[in-house]
């Protein structure tokens, strides 16, 4: 497993950690983790004392090694971690990937408890969504582009779950995933905006052996479409090395991605961008930094990965 952006020791702590999960039993696993499915039930828990931090992991569940790297830093960062597992139905545009959404909550709070987590909620959508609901937040500019783009209504769904999270958790921080890049831009977007008084805290991307980033989706793939779907990771190192060769033109980065992913039979490519990575505009020529990204389908599966290339900002 490779984690994109940590010291190696960090990575051999994290490796170690995981093989424990797998292994069982964890030295400190929770052994009063919370599990609960109502908003007063959580808001009890999270102000019984409130002088302790708390870290918010929210999740739609089927988790993996990535998830659990958030909850790790989450454990390092504050005092409690609260994790949501809610497969939230309005930021699917599609009702067959919400039906084929896979899901297991008795193994998720099986590893959440060998992880340490304190809180789980894991609300019915009619928790989150009561009749006559009618509230929504949404991102202008931001959430336009490339997977807003591709997916009408993702974001507006994303944000308006993700603001909801924040309302009934109230945490101190919440952890997101690198490898969802939009939704970092866009959760970070709307926290500025709103003022919402917390940290976003955004952790490396988890990816396996072979370089392809874990996700819940990989369990939809073949045997043969799994092997093939390493063409997203290889197709951003070709870019890397292109660019680390002194290729600063946009264009040229493009089709470095577009001939790999071509030349995988069972991918298609459904867009790649090489942009700004606050505001995701499309660079033509790379001064600084830039995020390469990409959603590709392999087989029926659709898989999205990324890099920051550049300059790198702490
Ligand atoms: P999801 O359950 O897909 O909504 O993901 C929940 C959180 O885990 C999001 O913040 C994702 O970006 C993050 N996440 C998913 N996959 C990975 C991964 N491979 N590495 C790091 N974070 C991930």
């Amino acid at each position: 497993m490779m984690f994109e952006g940590l010291g190696t020791q960090a990575i051999s702590l994290l490796q170690t950690r995981m093989r424990c999960l797998r292994a069982r039993p964890l030295k400190h696993p929770s052994i009063t983790m919370q599990i609960s499915e109502t908003i007063a039930d959580i808001r009890q828990s999270r102000w019984a004392n409130p002088n302790l931090s708390w870290g918010l992991v929210p999740t739609m569940g089927f988790l993996h090694a990535g998830h659990l790297s958030l909850v790790e830093r989450a454990r390092q960062e504050n005092d409690r971690v609260g994790v949501s597992i809610f497969v939230n139905p309005t930021q699917f545009n599609e009702a067959k990937d919400l039906e084929v959404y896979p899901r297991d909550m008795a193994r998720d709070l099986t590893l959440l408890k060998e992880a340490g987590v304190d809180l789980v909620w894991t609300p019915e959508p009619e928790t989150v969504y009561p009749p006559n609901y009618q509230t929504h937040v949404e991102v202008e500019e931001v959430t336009q582009l490339l997977e807003g783009a591709a997916r009408p209504g993702h974001f507006r769904g994303v944000t308006t779950v993700v603001a909801k999270l924040f309302n009934v958790f109230q945490p101190n921080r919440a952890y997101f995933g690198q490898k969802d890049a939009q939704q970092v831009a866009v959760i970070k977007q709307m926290v500025r905006d709103l003022n919402v008084n917390l940290d976003v805290v955004v952790c490396p991307i988890a990816r396996d052996h072979d370089g392809l980033a874990l996700s819940s989706r990989n369990s939809n793939l073949s045997p043969e479409a799994r092997e093939q779907a390493t063409c997203l990771y290889r197709a951003l190192t070709a870019a890397q090395t292109t660019f680390a060769q002194g290729e600063r033109n946009a264009e040229a980065i493009h089709l470095t991605i577009i001939d790999l992913i071509a030349s995988t039979p069972l991918a298609r490519l459904d867009y790649v961008s090489v942009a700004n990575p606050v505001t995701l505009i499309e660079l033509e020529t790379i001064t600084d930094q830039a995020l390469l990204s990409m959603a590709v389908f392999v087989d029926n599966t659709r898989l999205i990965d990324n890099m920051i290339i550049g300059v790198v900002r702490k």
